[in-house]
């Protein structure tokens, strides 16, 4: 038997992480077992859809290195994968259930609806379709419909069924029909409900397993009692443990830690990162070593090792594991990020850099980035003349010795007519602690903190060498000013 799973998302907004992590064990799991992974849009709660969110949702897979075998980008065998294109589908199999009996009209109103809703909880009942409409004649059908009220099509559903399935994730789960009412399986407009398109969807795209979001387990049994009524096999269904926040309640898409896929791909996180984070939300690996890549993910990957429990979303762990991807990227790629990254925010480079200069600052925060975005905020000072100090360098620039150690350096620089290089500035801070005897952190951190403001970052020669000559000498000159003001 071939696995095929599919991911069937609504496209009713952007891709979150929820649905990316589901789209993902899907993925992982018909690769893991040489299957297919099929793409399917349920699109037929009409008000919902968002114009767009297909397009964004399929650049993100591609994104993300998914591949699909069929989806409605590049057809296939079972197609359309589009929802309202199969709505032939659903209207067939409607007849067939009216033909068993198993499918009536119903004219409730949502009025009354609601009424025997509120009394169902006021007498400490679950609230579920009374089975009003389910009890009509044909002769009161008739008449309601000649007088052309509206109504929607439920489900009779049979009494004393019990309804068990082996979860692959939950393990032996059992729901009995007697607690489910009538449900809506065609609406009043035609188009079909949710839990009566996916069973027909997945039955007639031969779907083997149902990998999806655990909110889905209480809809498990209508499915497979539609599943029964039309005679057809179903899969293996399989539910993810919820995403949570960091204070373990279920992640919002409003959550500000968490961002929608297409805000990690803008911001410059790489998008392996990401997969690898994600693959950990619900699943562990067999060893010890959580940094791998998309194949050898797919190649471990199993639903025996996705745990019940929610998964915690935590912004540090993802944020530690795309500083490393960072770090093993090659710089050219890097830099290639930040240049496009630095387009986005509108930063254009100072005049007279090139890319090789780009990439030479690049370099010197590379250790420090867990995504592009991260760039311009820390490569600040060097598009910009001003700088502003942190109380950290203030108190270094203002300590004793470091007037003297700034102002000869200062002097050596402006002396200096040699190329303007990291050696260079080597040599002169050389000078000084030979003239000065300082050495070390008093040699050294008076003149980072007045040319960064920082009194951390990155190699200090390279910096120097990556500012303008007369950015250097004013940045020093603004520096022996704040020293002689705190004298
Ligand atoms: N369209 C449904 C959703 O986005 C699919 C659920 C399922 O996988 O059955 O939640």
């Amino acid at each position: 038997m071939t696995v095929r799973v599919r991911y069937a998302p609504s496209p009713t907004g952007h891709l979150h992480i929820g649905g990316v992590r589901t789209a993902l064990f899907n993925y992982l799991y018909a690769r893991h077992n040489q299957g297919q992974f099929i793409l399917r849009f349920e699109d037929t709660d009409l008000d919902r859809n968002v114009a767009g969110a297909e397009e964004e949702m399929l650049k993100g897979f591609k994104w993300l290195g998914f591949e699909w075998e069929e989806g409605p980008d590049r057809g296939g065998p079972f197609g359309p994968y589009r929802c309202t294109q199969r709505l032939d589908i659903y209207r067939d199999r409607l007849e067939k259930l009216k033909g068993q009996d198993q499918a009536y009209p119903c004219f409730c109103t949502s009025e009354e609806l609601e009424e025997d809703r509120q009394r169902a909880l006021a007498e400490g009942r679950m609230p579920r379709y009374s089975g009003r409409c389910r009890h009509l004649s044909e002769s009161e059908r008739r008449e309601k419909m000649e007088r052309g009220l509206p109504y929607n099509w439920r489900f009779a559903i049979p009494a004393g069924i019990p309804l068990e399935f082996e979860d692959d994730i939950r393990g032996q789960v059992h729901f009995e029909s007697d607690d489910i009412g009538d449900f809506v399986i065609v609406k009043s407009n035609g188009l079909p409900t949710y839990n009566f398109q996916v069973v027909l969807d997945d039955a007639l795209m031969e779907i083997t397993h149902v990998i999806r979001g655990e909110e889905h387990l209480s809809n498990t049994p209508r499915q497979l009692l539609i599943y029964r009524a039309l005679g057809y096999q179903p899969p293996k269904f399989a539910h993810l443990p919820q995403v949570l926040n960091e204070d373990r309640k279920k992640l919002s898409k409003r959550d500000p830690n968490v961002l929608p896929v297409h805000s990690y791909r803008e911001r410059g996180y790489l998008s392996e990162a990401l997969v690898n984070f994600l693959a950990l939300l619900g699943w562990s690996p067999g060893g010890e070593e959580e940094i791998m890549s998309l194949d050898e993910i797919a190649q471990q990957f199993s639903l025996d090792r996705v745990g019940k429990s929610g998964a915690v979303f935590d912004v540090g762990k993802l944020n530690w594991m795309s500083g490393q991807y960072m770090k093993r990227k090659d710089l050219p790629d890097v830099t290639e990020m930040v240049a496009q990254d630095l387009e986005r925010q509108g930063v254009s480079l100072p005049l007279g850099r090139d890319r090789e200069w780009l990439e030479t600052v690049t370099g010197l925060y590379q250790e420090q980035m867990t995504c592009a975005a991260d760039f311009a905020a820390l490569a600040k000072g060097f598009f910009q003349p001003d700088i502003d100090w942190s109380d950290e360098a203030r108190e270094v620039i203002q300590q004793e010795g470091a007037e003297a150690v700034i102002r000869r350096y200062r002097e050596l620089t402006q002396e200096d007519t040699q190329a303007w290089t990291a050696a260079a500035s080597k040599a002169r801070f050389k000078r000084v602690q030979k003239e000065l005897g300082v050495k070390g952190r008093g040699l050294f951190m008076p003149v980072r903190a007045a040319l960064t403001g920082e009194v951390h970052g990155p190699d200090l020669q390279q910096t120097v060498a990556c500012l303008p000559k007369e950015w250097v000498l004013a940045r020093l000159d603004e520096a022996l000013h704040l020293t002689s003001a705190a004298q």
